[in-house]
């Protein structure tokens, strides 16, 4: 077909499957075992069906943005939100990523920057991380039209100390680094701080993984007004209202209850150790985490043997056939009733091959 020469061709991302039947362990797409905050439940009921005649509100202008500022002791001005961080990181890919140089980001990471940078036409350049899965801060040195990087890093759950995310901001003055930070509740440094210092520093944060919302899609950016000024410029040159009313309304409720959220982050990261005690005996190898998955490796069973027996027990984990990880699987942390689950299924498969 001749028009077929004039579309836009690109191989869109491949999320974690969503398995639509019950009683399957989810453990594939990084999200939260728990309900998020009951302030959000209370509001739920309060919401007004009559306030979805009205288009919603400018994000940046609701109560939500006022509790993210208060939260972090910021403006409001330096706040963007979205339609969850890929929206927010789309959107930044799309404002900042215009020079025409190649971006630099990590060769293993979220595989959703490549498809930004292509859907988008931004050319880029990955940059291999170290034998032991760790970015290396001197590789990201040189000129090049901007840097994005998650810290924790996915799918390796490994965390750079901020020194070296600051060396990297440091040598990248006049591009935009964004530092994406989806999983920096679970024992993460973040890089915010740093944002007085840095006007070419862009720090974003998910709804979807530590506050139990992946559903509601909201997630946000933070930096100095000017770049936020101008992700909103871009923005409401594509689609003005994003962020529906319901999101906007419950995601405040969420932020209202800091005792909650931390209460929550601190469950997950108590099962993550006793996770890795397990995993160990088990037979598998990981890098330390600092989020809410585990990237592990077993010494003798193949990880797509393993993936496929669990997935026969109804229990989904995280496989790439991809160079450097096919031998890994990324398991997202559970409740403890899951991880036994877990740890139960994987005696089976790895009993007496650990
Ligand atoms: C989950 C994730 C996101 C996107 O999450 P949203 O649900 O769109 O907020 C972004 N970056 C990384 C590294 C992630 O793991």
């Amino acid at each position: 077909m001749k028009w077929e020469e004039n579309v836009r061709k690109v191989v869109p991302y491949t999320p974690g499957e969503q398995p639509q039947r019950a009683n399957v362990i989810k453990l594939n797409t990084n999200e939260c075992p728990y309900p998020p905050a009951p302030e959000v439940a209370k509001r739920i009921a309060e919401l007004q069906s009559d306030r979805m005649r009205l288009y919603p509100a400018f994000p940046e202008k609701t109560e939500l943005a006022e509790e993210l500022a208060s939260y972090y002791h910021i403006n409001q001005d330096q706040i963007f939100i979205g339609v969850g961080s890929d929206d927010v990181l789309s959107m930044a890919f799309l404002t900042f990523f215009q020079s025409g140089r190649p971006i630099l980001f990590p060769d293993i990471t979220y595989s959703f920057y490549d498809v930004w940078a292509d859907v988008y036409k931004i050319p880029y350049e990955t940059k291999a991380l170290d034998e032991d899965f760790c970015i290396r801060p001197e590789d990201y040195k040189q000129p090049n039209g901007g840097v994005v990087f998650p810290n924790p890093n996915a799918p390796t759950g490994i965390l750079m100390d901020l020194g070296q995310v600051e060396e990297i901001i440091a040598a990248n003055r006049d591009v935009v680094v964004i530092v994406d930070e989806a999983y920096v509740d679970f024992g993460g440094v973040s890089a915010l701080p740093l944002i007085d210092q840095y006007d070419n520093l862009l720090v974003v944060q998910t709804f979807s993984k530590s506050r139990a919302m992946a559903g509601m899609r909201i997630g946000y950016a933070m930096g100095q007004p000017k770049l936020i000024q101008y992700l909103n410029d871009v923005k409401y040159s594509v689609n003005s209202y994003t962020m529906n009313y319901t999101a906007l309304e419950l995601g405040a409720a969420s932020v209202r209850d800091e005792a909650y959220f931390k209460e929550c982050c601190g469950r997950i990261i108590k099962t993550r150790e006793r996770a890795e005690e397990e995993l160990t005996r088990l037979g598998f190898t990981f890098p330390k985490s600092s989020s809410n998955f585990i990237f592990a490796s077993h010494r003798k069973i193949p990880a797509e043997v393993i993936f496929e027996k669990l997935k026969e027990n109804d229990i989904y984990v995280r496989h790439w056939n991809k160079d450097r990880i096919s031998n890994y699987l990324r398991i997202t942390i559970g409740t403890d009733e899951e991880m036994e689950a877990l740890y139960a299924a994987l005696e089976k498969i790895c009993g007496g091959e650990s």
